[in-house]
């Protein structure tokens, strides 16, 4: 089974039948033992996954979206000794998309700190658009490994299309109205790189 078949494919109970994560609140239910044999079966792959609220989309948002929220460090330590996941993406005051007005929650440190301690594997830190460069070097310093970084990418590439094609009004090659959008992309991803790695 390739990769991707192996992500989609719907996750099967011993008995064979479906199981159906349900959400309340924030809390996953019954996932857990599905999970955990995913994680077996599949040795050759890294299995992630994430825990808590944090938001749907990659978006610009007026508001905190309802219901997000954070994990404590023990339902990260359940979770993770009974699913056996390899990478872990809680929930810290992160949130999918970027806040307007100045409004994106802060990221919570110490919490990062002690959930480092309770799993003991990779965290990753989903939802780090709009987040400062003073939180991430002390999220990383905290315990984070891998960073996802989306809604400032797509960002920066709609603003350079926007004005890209402004000012060339009569500009009809794509390759050429494009490469604008492309080069911001490109300016804010090598800037979080180099956030990333202390350069
Ligand atoms: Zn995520």
């Amino acid at each position: 089974m390739s990769p991707g078949a192996a992500a989609t494919h719907p996750i099967r109970h011993r008995s064979g039948h479906l199981a159906r994560p349900r959400r309340e609140g924030r809390r996953v239910l019954g996932v857990d033992a599905a999970l955990h044999r995913v994680a077996d079966e599949l040795d050759a792959l890294l299995v992630e996954a994430e825990l808590g609220f944090i938001g749907k989309s990659s978006k610009m948002l007026d508001e905190v979206p309802e219901g997000v929220g954070k994990i404590t460090p023990e339902e990260a330590e359940h979770f993770v000794s009974n699913t056996g996941v390899d990478l872990f993406a809680p929930a810290v005051g992160n949130v999918h998309g970027i806040v307007r007005g100045g409004r994106e929650p802060k990221l919570d440190i110490e919490l990062i700190k002690s959930i480092a301690e309770a799993v003991k594997i990779p965290l990753v830190l989903h939802g780090a658009s709009g987040n400062t460069d003073e939180e991430i070097r002390a999220a990383i310093e905290a315990g984070i490994s891998i960073i996802h970084i989306n809604t400032e990418l797509r960002l920066a590439y709609r603003q350079g299309l926007v004005k890209s094609l402004s000012e060339n009004p009569d500009e009809l090659a794509p390759y050429k109205y494009l490469k604008p959008a492309l080069q911001e992309m490109q300016k804010v991803a090598e800037k979080k790189l180099r956030l990333f790695n202390h350069l």
